[in-house]
């Protein structure tokens, strides 16, 4: 049912509900706990007064929503975007309970976000801005009831500065309060790549399935961020062709292969791809629809849609954002048949896997190696897969359906055990 009377209601909370839903019908689950396992727990607004170079002082706003406390703590990103809403967040909360439940994870599920665009600030307004949100949320958050780290826009640095300021108001070093931190700061080895690694594995994993080899690989990859330029580096070093890859500022094409270490060496200069000429200059759009053997959208949501479904000439879609998929494409691709679809809450578990690690290593002041990190990182979603692939023969649903089955059902059934209070 549409969850409408809420202040979460826009068209990607809606999408999180609708998949919720699909889920819940397979689990027969009653209308009591299905309200309650699909509603966000509790949320935060924000006001952010930030002093800006020019001496004025500009207004931000913010977010902390944390849809479930029942499984740990709530855990999940914080999003720095300018398109950044109430609703979204609550829905990227939604999909980090079963992401984290689906994994196995000891954590509830939470997001964060902050209606702002990084590129526009100076660095010392993102920092003053980044300890300003920190500070706002302290009440809310802590090692053992809320556990941040990076999402869209944000990144390694942005976690010191909210380290250092929450460990400031609580008098000492606390570094479990969030992950994803530079290693010098209790961050893990492992954890930048954690995502796009994680990516990297399930797309070998299902292209084995399908007997498809490295060398007939092709891949293009929408978002050239954190979690994608580290998967098109691990399938890259497998021996996969990239041939797409786009940021913001539009795309690059190239059928023979782009030459991946230019294109970051040009990134690493001029922070974008605006400029490379590795190849043809396409749009997003226009690139989400180039034949390839596995696409993989690793920016924001809501990009392959009712328009697209039909049109895209892949055989695996590896979601490494969240929520990429609007539910009428997900239909249209399951309809046609031809596609794999690894869904997000499966794909992009790497990186809250080992911020799972992280924080572990950091309330155990006991450091990993990174092959210890890999090694039972691989460990884990070698777990989930075969969970995911057996329920979805079982209930001959979706791969979506079946991972968030397994999600929910976790979630569910540790609320109803442990019953309403008072
Ligand atoms: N923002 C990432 C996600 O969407 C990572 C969350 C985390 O590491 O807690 O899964």
């Amino acid at each position: 049912m549409a969850l409408t009377n809420t202040i979460y209601s826009s068209p990607v909370f809606q999408q999180a509900c609708s998949q919720f839903d699909a889920a819940a019908d397979i689990l027969g689950m009653d209308a009591g706990l299905r309200e309650r396992t699909k509603r966000p727990r509790r949320c935060v607004v924000v006001s952010m007064p930030v002093r800006m170079d020019n001496g004025k002082i500009e207004i931000f706003e913010g977010y902390r929503v944390q849809h479930n406390l029942s499984t740990g703590p709530a855990k999940g990103g914080i999003r720095f975007h300018h398109d950044v809403t109430l609703g979204e967040v609550a829905a990227l909360a939604m999909w980090m309970s079963w992401k984290c439940s689906l994994a196995g994870l000891p954590y509830g599920g939470g997001k964060g976000g902050v209606i702002v665009d990084p590129r526009a600030l100076s660095i010392t307004e993102l920092e003053r801005l980044s300890r300003r949100y920190m500070q706002e949320i302290i009440p809310f958050i802590g090692p053992n009831v809320d556990i941040p780290a990076p999402d869209v826009g944000t990144n390694e640095q942005v976690m010191a500065w909210m380290m250092d300021t929450y460990s400031n108001h609580q008098g000492h070093y606390d570094p479990g309060v969030i992950t994803g931190k530079p290693v010098s700061l209790g961050g893990s080895l492992g954890r930048r790549e954690a995502t796009g690694e994680g990516v990297a594995w399930f797309v070998k994993a299902y292209l084995q399935d399908l007997n498809i080899p490295p060398e007939k690989t092709k891949v293009i990859i929408q978002g050239f961020g954190n979690v994608g330029s580290e998967a098109a580096l691990a399938l890259y070093n497998w021996g996969a062709e990239i041939t797409g890859i786009s940021d913001y500022t539009g795309g690059v094409y190239n059928a023979k292969g782009i030459d991946l270490k230019a294109a970051l060496a040009h990134i690493a200069q001029h922070k974008t791809l605006q400029g490379f000429r590795g190849g043809d200059t396409l749009t997003n759009e226009q690139l989400l629809e180039q034949e390839c053997t596995v696409l993989i959208p690793a920016a924001l949501e809501r990009v392959i849609t009712e328009k697209n479904a039909g049109k895209l000439k892949c055989r695996v879609l590896a979601e490494g954002a969240n929520g990429p998929t609007t539910n009428e494409a997900d239909k249209i691709i399951s309809d046609r048949g031809d596609i794999e679809l690894i869904p997000d809450v499966l794909c992009n578990s790497g990186g809250v896997i080992v911020s799972y690690f992280e924080w572990l290593q950091n309330l155990q002041n006991y450091y990993w190696t990174k092959p210890e990190v890999f090694d039972k990182l691989h460990r884990m979603l070698a777990k989930a897969k075969a969970s995911v692939d057996e329920t979805m023969k079982k209930y001959n649903c979706s791969r979506r359906t079946a991972a968030l089955v397994l999600g929910i059902a976790r979630v569910a059934e540790a609320k109803a055990s442990r019953g309403l209070f008072p």
